[in-house]
């Protein structure tokens, strides 16, 4: 199964990403996650990202399109994927369809997880994350903000300067106009689901595998 999952910054996209890979048995495609993995293993691409990265500008779209081309071309892509942050410019979604006919991937479900602006910022500006181990947290769930609930680090929890409310309703704006028009571009072309993100993660994802699977 090839799912496209769509929707604003702090939706959950995400936390559905990786319910439904396990439910699914399909892989979690998150382009930031592949982008730092070639650069990791140093592929021909990852070198040329790296290059790009070092030098302070943004991978071009070519690159991350290459990038993503080797994994969806790999054993272990074979049974389906869920790509997660990808695309989000109507030029993305147009190379993405191109490498869709180069490897035959068709039947592609689109998930559009929709929320409101301002539950969306109230989500966001919960967030914290831990210096120490990483982890990505919500304030509401901490017993005691002063230590990491995971590794038990004391004082390491801070927000990220992408979580900070101003930043938030840039990305929004951003999302908004660039990346939005992406829905209108898909409406005819892929078998496209709403899906209410304003509801609990486990109701979020059984109204997903409802839609997906529906008997
Ligand atoms: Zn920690």
């Amino acid at each position: 199964m090839y799912i496209i999952l769509f929707g604003s910054p702090g939706v959950g996209k995400g936390t559905q990403a990786k319910i439904l890979s396990e439910k699914l048995g399909i892989p979690h495609i998150s382009t930031g996650d592949i982008l730092r993995d070639a650069i990791r293993n140093k592929t021909t691409l990852g070198l040329e990202a790296k290059k790009i990265v070092d030098s302070g500008q943004l991978v071009p779209d070519e690159i991350v399109v290459g990038i993503i081309r080797e994994v969806l071309k790999s054993e272990q892509t074979k049974n389906g994927f869920i790509l997660d942050g990808f695309p989000r410019t109507v030029q993305q979604a147009e190379s993405l369809e191109h490498l869709f006919n180069e490897l035959n991937i068709s039947e592609v479900f689109l998930i559009h997880i929709t929320a409101h602006t301002e539950e969306v910022i109230r989500r966001l500006s919960l967030r914290r994350s831990c210096k120490q181990c990483q982890a990505i947290l919500n304030l509401n769930e901490i017993e005691n903000p002063e230590v990491c609930p995971i590794c038990g680090a004391i004082n390491s929890l801070y927000q990220r300067h992408d979580d900070e409310e101003s930043v938030i309703k840039d990305r929004i704006n951003i999302y908004n106009i660039t990346t939005f028009p992406v829905l209108d571009f898909y409406k005819d072309r892929k078998k496209c689901l709403t899906i209410d993100g304003f509801q609990p993660i486990e109701a979020v994802n059984a109204q997903i595998m409802k839609e997906l699977k529906p008997d």
